[in-house]
C-alpha cells in the first residue's frame, strides 16, 4: 500500500518530452495518457507460467518499452501491452530494451512475453545500482546510430560524435554522421572533413530549406535507427522534416525499485513513412562508454591507432611518454589536434570514477593535465 502511494507521488514528477507538438516542447505531460491506458487494460497480479518456456522460436513482435513486470511491444501492427514471463526475467542483466524481438504468446486474454531473441546489435551504457556498475542496454538490434551534431548553436563538438562512435562499434551498430543546421553557416565545420577521411558517412541537413534531408531519408529506409546527439542539436525536428505525418508511439512505464525509488523508462518507436523506424529513448542521450577501458580507446580512433604502431612503447598511452609517434604527429600537424583532444578527453573520462569499466582500470595511468578543463 505504501509502495503504490510513493509510486504514484513520484510519478507525477515525471516530466516527458512530447516531440509531436513543437509549442509545448519541454512542458509535455504523458503520464495521464499512460494512467488512462493501464486503467484501461487490466493486468492480473501473477503472471500464469504453468508451460515450458519455448527454446526455439521465431519471435512475433518488438519492444517499444517496458519495466520489470510488464512491456509495450508491437504486434502485427498494432501495439500491445504484455506481461513478463518471470522465469526469464534470471537470464541476463537487462532483459529488455525497446527494439528488443520477442516471442508473445496469449494465456486467456492475458499477453505474456515468453522470448526474447538473442540480439543483433546493441547500445548500452554503464548504468549504477548500489554503488556497482552494469551494463544497461538502452537500445537493441538497431541497424543504424545516426550521430546528429549542429554545426553552431550548440557547437559542433568533437568529443560528443567520437563517444557516439565508439559506442556504435562495441555494440555492432554501424553510424552514420548527420551535421544539421547547415542553414547556419558558410561551410561545413573543420572538423567534418576528418570524420569524411575515416570514411565515416556524412550527411550535411538542414531542417530550415530542407536540403539534405530527401538523402538522409534514402540512407534510413528499411532500416531500425537510433538517433543520437545533444539536446537541441535538430532531432525532432529532423524527424519532423523526414514525415511530417509521423506515427508516434509513446509509452511510459513506472516502476517502484524495491529500495523505493521509482524508475521510468520511456521509449518512443517511430514509424516514418518509406519505411523508417527509429527508436527514441532517453538512456541514449547520456550514452556513456561501457565495455571500454582507457587503454583501449586509441584502438576506437582509427587515424591515431595507425600512427601508435610507431611509438617506442607497445603500452604507450600518447599521453606524455617519450619517443611517442602520435604526439610527435600532433606536434607536426599531421594528426588534428581537435581530434587528438577528444582522444584525450574520453580517456580521462574513462578513468574517472564515472566512466570506469570495473576492473579494467591499468594502474599509473594519469598523465598531465589536459590542455582544456572540462570538455564532454
Ligand atoms: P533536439 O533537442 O535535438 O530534438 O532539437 P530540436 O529539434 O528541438 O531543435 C532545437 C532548435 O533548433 C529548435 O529551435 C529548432 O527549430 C532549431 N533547428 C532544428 N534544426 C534546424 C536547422 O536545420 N536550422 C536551423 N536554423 N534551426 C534548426
Ligand atoms: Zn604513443
Amino acid at each position: 500500500m505504501k509502495k503504490k502511494r510513493l509510486e504514484k507521488k513520484h510519478r507525477k514528477s515525471v516530466r516527458n518530452r512530447n516531440w509531436e507538438d513543437k509549442n509545448k516542447h519541454d512542458f509535455a505531460f504523458t503520464h495521464d495518457l499512460v494512467k488512462h491506458r493501464r486503467a484501461v487494460v487490466k493486468l492480473p497480479e501473477t503472471p500464469p507460467n504453468l508451460n515450458p518456456l519455448p527454446s526455439n522460436f521465431e519471435p512475433n513482435a518488438t519492444v517499444i518499452a517496458h519495466s520489470k513486470k510488464w512491456a509495450f511491444v508491437q504486434l502485427a501492427g498494432k501495439e500491445q501491452l504484455c506481461l513478463i514471463d518471470e522465469r526469464l526475467k534470471e537470464e541476463r542483466s537487462t532483459l529488455l530494451a525497446p527494439g528488443d524481438a520477442v516471442l508473445v504468446e496469449f494465456e486467456a486474454r492475458d499477453a505474456i512475453v515468453r522470448g526474447v531473441a538473442p540480439r543483433r546489435t546493441k547500445l548500452s551504457r554503464p548504468a549504477g545500482e548500489h554503488g556497482r556498475l552494469a551494463e544497461q542496454v538502452v537500445a537493441a538490434n538497431a541497424d543504424l546510430l545516426v550521430v546528429v551534431a549542429a554545426t553552431v548553436r550548440p557547437p559542433f563538438r568533437l568529443g560528443l560524435v567520437d563517444r557516439f562512435l565508439i559506442a556504435a562499434e562495441v555494440g555492432g551498430v554501424e553510424p552514420i554522421l548527420c551535421v544539421n543546421k547547415m542553414d547556419l553557416v558558410e561551410e561545413e565545420p573543420e572538423a567534418v572533413r576528418l570524420y569524411r577521411s575515416l570514411d565515416l558517412r556524412v550527411f550535411l541537413t538542414s531542417c530550415e530549406t530542407g536540403d539534405g534531408i530527401g538523402a538522409l531519408r534514402d540512407a534510413l529506409r528499411g532500416k531500425v535507427s537510433v538517433l543520437a546527439g545533444h539536446s537541441g542539436v535538430g532531432k525532432s525536428s529532423l524527424l519532423n522534416a523526414m514525415d511530417p505525418h509521423l506515427i508516434v508511439h509513446t509509452r511510459e512505464v513506472s516502476q517502484a525499485t524495491h529500495r523505493g525509488r521509482h524508475a521510468t523508462t520511456a521509449a518512443h518507436l517511430y514509424e516514418l513513412s518509406g519505411d523508417i523506424r527509429i527508436i527514441d529513448t532517453p538512456g541514449i542521450r547520456a550514452l556513456g562508454l561501457w565495455g571500454v577501458s582507457a587503454a583501449e580507446v586509441a584502438h576506437y580512433f582509427p587515424d591515431l591507432a595507425q600512427m601508435a604502431a610507431a611509438c617506442r612503447f607497445r603500452n604507450c598511452t600518447h599521453v606524455h611518454e617519450p619517443h611517442c609517434a602520435v604526439l610527435e604527429a600532433v606536434a607536426q600537424g599531421s594528426l588534428s589536434r581537435l581530434r587528438y583532444d577528444s582522444y584525450r578527453r574520453i580517456r580521462a573520462s574513462l578513468e574517472s570514477e564515472t566512466g570506469m569499466t570495473p576492473g579494467r582500470r591499468l594502474a599509473g595511468e594519469q598523465g598531465p593535465p589536459l590542455p582544456e578543463p572540462g570538455g564532454p
